[in-house]
């Protein structure tokens, strides 16, 4: 059983200095998909900055996380919401740009991307990072850890999505990777394929049921 952690929202200061001591106390590395306004706040900055030195991938979940990319015609959504964000990111980036967007409630619908904002993704080459493991841990911090552990059990490869927000859920994170080290769980860094529609701007799979009509 694979397992690869994502942490999406951050960076908030306290809570992602929190998820790196855990990490490091297990030696696990993950990717942090950062909302990158948060990076206007140098504490913020300088936990990003930890983490990519610590071996984290750091990639792109949108500059204000506020609208879906398919829930919009404005032509400029992209380049703002996923071309500004990036150049605040800055060198903190992976070699491969690698970008997740806003899923409300994580789900996989048709709000996901436009085909303006698809188009962009191709064109500037990035690489697209969905999921397919929602514990819930923003609205269910107490809870997530038994609920994510029954589902990882579901598939060979699971990519689980989590917040460095304070929600009190990452106070849970030891007993989690606790429990993944009991169960055997092999953690990687690398992505599940099938969770990767576009590669370095080529399209892998069929996005249609992920673009708006
Ligand atoms: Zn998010």
């Amino acid at each position: 059983m694979k397992i690869t952690l994502t942490f999406d929202n951050g960076p908030t200061a306290p809570v992602t200095s929190q998820v790196l001591d855990t990490l490091a106390c297990h030696q696990a590395k993950a990717t942090f998909f950062l909302v990158a306004e948060n990076l206007k706040d140098p504490a913020n900055r300088a936990a990003a900055e930890r983490a990519a030195a610590e071996g984290h991938r750091i990639g792109n979940h949108t500059l204000t996380h506020t609208i879906q990319l398919g829930d919009s015609d404005d032509p400029h959504l992209p380049e703002r919401e996923i071309g500004q964000a990036q150049h605040l990111i800055g060198d903190l980036a992976s070699p491969d740009l690698l970008f997740r967007p806003y899923g409300r409630g994580g789900i996989l619908d048709h709000k996901l991307l436009s085909h303006t904002s698809l188009t962009y993704l191709q064109q500037h080459a990035y690489t697209c990072v969905l999921w397919n493991c929602v514990p819930h841990d923003w609205d269910s911090p107490a809870t997530w850890v038994d609920r994510c552990l029954a589902d990882l059990t579901t598939r060979d490869w699971s990519l689980v999505v989590l917040h460095d927000l304070p929600t009190g859920a990452m106070c849970h994170l030891p007993r989690f990777l606790d429990s993944l080290e009991e169960l055997g769980a092999d953690l990687v860094q690398d992505f599940p394929p099938d969770c990767v529609p576009i590669r370095q701007g080529h399209l892998l799979h069929p996005v249609d049921h992920l673009l708006a009509s």
